[in-house]
């Protein structure tokens, strides 16, 4: 499922040229984005970058200053929320406290002045998609967390809206249950086989969930690509440190070739560095080297095999995390590297301990190099 690769395919939601600017201060600035049906597309980014003002305007609550938003080739701008085929997921306060669970998922077909038996038949058939078939009579306050969430997600998606939208509608949920429902909402999604938008500052849950993600900062789009290509080729400092943990380390590009960038660091002893990837800079330009923990090495002696990408250090800190541990290593010159370690055996003592001299490594698949 890649359809945003693929020059054939209609996009159901465009952003295009979008800016929205309240006074003086620019949200969204010039922004423009292509949505494709059935795909789960998260919009990630710290707080007052301008997700949420990105959805509202697709729902309606918004409009913006400038440019154009079509759904299904339809203009937005201008028609009010309710004529429009999206639909906002709110937290489950906002549930009616009074009605019970069947009649909060009816509210919004009643006022459409359904039919009554296609209501019945739509309000079954939403409370087996959430699984709460047996939760029909009661009232929100006498259910879980995770339970008025998921009626408040039905009640959402009674009225079969195109496109789905999420404000970071797991917020109120404690972490165990928050990844549950998230593989919950996309089992659901997978199965109505529609378009979901969410906006979240979770990295994870973006990962977790999304298609694609788009990183955000001041209103404009850093990047946007699968989860795995954010976290692996991460187009820039600002993505690489937003998406997961990350080292990164200046150097001076020395030698490009084809598919290869050799560097020179003045950390770690001064050292050769070397990435395979085709960057676009010349020697002497300054870049950056970003290298996740979990694929540093560390060792005791240098390991011999490699010519690049091998630094001095001293062990300063070793986090045990349970699953992995963080080795945090000063290199000779002060800049300081993380290195997990998955602790795949039950440590009895550790090879490697608090101030060892060592060598930190990795190999020239690993990094990236970054010009921004
Ligand atoms: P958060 O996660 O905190 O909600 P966000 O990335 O969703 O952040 P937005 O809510 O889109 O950010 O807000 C972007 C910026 O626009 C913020 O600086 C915010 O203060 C400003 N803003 C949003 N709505 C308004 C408004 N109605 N009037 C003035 N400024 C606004």
């Amino acid at each position: 499922f890649a359809p945003w690769n693929d020059p054939a395919a209609v996009p159901l939601i465009r952003y295009e040229n979008v800016s929205k600017r309240f006074g003086e201060f620019t949200a969204v600035d010039n922004l423009s984005l292509d949505i494709y049906e059935r795909e789960f597309f998260a919009l990630l980014g710290p707080s007052g970058c301008g997700k949420t003002t990105l959805m509202r305007m697709l729902a309606g609550f918004e409009d913006p200053t400038e440019g154009r938003i079509t759904l299904g080739g339809q203009d937005l701008v201008g028609m009010p929320p309710y004529k429009r085929q999206t639909n906002m997921m709110f937290q489950s306060y906002a549930l009616f406290p009074h009605m019970s669970v069947w009649d909060n998922i009816a509210f919004g077909l009643k006022q459409d002045r359904m039919e009554k038996g296609s209501i019945a038949a739509r309000v079954e058939e939403m409370l087996k998609l959430v699984k709460l078939e047996k939760f029909a009579k009661r009232k929100p306050h006498q259910l879980s967390g995770g339970q008025r969430q998921r009626v408040a997600l039905a009640r959402s998606l009674a009225k079969r809206p195109k496109v789905l939208l999420l404000d970071e509608p797991l917020g109120a949920l404690d972490k165990k249950l928050r990844e549950e429902t998230q593989f919950e909402l996309m089992d659901i999604q997978m199965q109505l086989g529609m378009t979901f938008l969410i906006v979240t500052h979770d990295q994870e849950e973006a990962m977790t969930v999304a298609d694609r993600i788009a990183v955000m900062d001041h209103g404009k789009l850093i990047q946007v690509a699968p989860p795995a290509v954010i976290y692996e080729q991460p187009n820039s400092r600002y993505v690489a440190d937003f998406v997961g943990d990350v080292n990164i380390l200046e150097a001076k590009v020395e030698a490009i070739a084809p598919g290869n960038v050799s560097l020179y660091t003045s950390v770690g002893g001064g050292a050769k560095l070397s990435i395979a990837q085709n960057v676009e800079a010349k020697p002497g330009d300054t870049a950056f080297v970003a290298i996740r923990p979990e694929k540093v090495r560390v060792d005791l002696d240098p390991p011999a095999w490699q010519e690049a990408n091998c630094l001095r250090g001293e062990v300063w800190d070793i986090g045990y995390l349970g699953d992995l541990s963080i080795y945090h290593v000063e290199l000779e010159g002060g800049t300081r590297i993380k290195a997990a370690k998955p602790n795949l055996t039950r440590m009895v003592e550790r090879p490697i301990t608090w101030e060892d001299k060592v060598w930190v490594s990795w190999t020239p698949d690993s990094g990236v190099v970054l010009t921004r």
